[in-house]
């Protein structure tokens, strides 16, 4: 039988690619969105991958939404939780509603997502969860101090359920993307985009692919003594 994977955040940018790798890898996906219902229509058109509507940031929504995806689809074996945003500003004029937003997206979503899913992963003996970090959660990065904590929040999140699921066959690790071409980053203003890209020892963003080929190693059943790590795919441009 077919193991099941739900991505977050899956019907475009990072985790559309995620979602088409893992399906051709021969796994049974699931994607959720929020906001976006025209391109998730067009993804599942495109593709024929199940799509979910709901909101990361809220644990019933989560709660119900798994439910409902274990349902239709099958009990989830690998979780990948990509789902982020950004809201960018400086300190000293970031609103509260700046700095809540994206950690409850970026972050309270790591755990509303993995709770779900933990128990029945626990009871199968099985399981692989992968989370979508950044490399600005390793270097910090001006304008995100509330992204660059939630996703430093989710290196100590990975690490500690690594250690609690190990026994479990259940492998829980994080990838820390540099920057890719996706929306999130076209919303970057174009000089500064450039200025970015400089900065980036191999000269190019990276793609949903460079992204998703790790998820799939990650995935496989071979990969069990992989756990508690985070991987850097920024094109050289943080090195820890
Ligand atoms: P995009 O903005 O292209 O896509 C984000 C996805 O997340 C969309 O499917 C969106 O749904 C979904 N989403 C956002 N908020 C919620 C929510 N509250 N509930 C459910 N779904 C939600 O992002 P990217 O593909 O660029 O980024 C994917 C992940 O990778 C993020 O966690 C990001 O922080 C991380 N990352 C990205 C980098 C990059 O350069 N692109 C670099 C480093 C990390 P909808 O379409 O409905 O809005």
């Amino acid at each position: 039988m077919k193991k099941i994977a739900l991505v977050s955040g899956g019907t475009r940018g990072l985790g559309a690619a995620i979602a088409i790798y893992l399906r051709s890898a021969g796994y049974a996906v699931a994607v959720t969105y929020h906001h976006n219902a025209d391109t998730a229509a067009e993804f599942r058109k495109n593709t024929s991958i199940p799509v979910f509507c709901w909101d990361v940031s809220d644990y019933a929504q989560c709660q119900e939404g798994i439910r409902q995806v274990e349902l239709d689809v099958g009990p989830i074996d690998i979780l990948v939780n990509n789902a982020g945003i950004t809201r960018d500003a400086v300190l000293h004029h970031m609103t509260p509603g700046q700095w809540i937003e994206v950690i409850n997206t970026n972050l309270g979503s790591v755990f509303n997502m993995s709770r779900n899913v933990i128990e029945g992963m626990r009871e199968r003996n099985f399981g692989r969860i992968i989370n979508i970090s950044s490399v600005n959660g390793e270097r910090g990065q001006i304008g995100q101090t509330n992204y660059a904590a939630a996703k430093a929040g989710i290196f100590g999140f990975t690490k500690s359920l690594a250690l609690e699921s190990a026994r479990k066959n259940i492998t829980v690790n994080a990838i820390a993307p540099g920057y890719c071409d996706t929306d999130m980053v076209s919303a970057i203003p174009q000089e500064v985009l450039e200025k970015i890209v400089t900065g980036i020892p191999v000269g190019h963003l990276g793609t949903g692919s460079d992204i998703a080929r790790l998820v799939v190693f990650l995935a496989d059943n071979a990969s069990g003594f992989i756990t508690g790590a985070t991987f850097d795919v920024n094109g050289g441009q943080f090195m820890a």
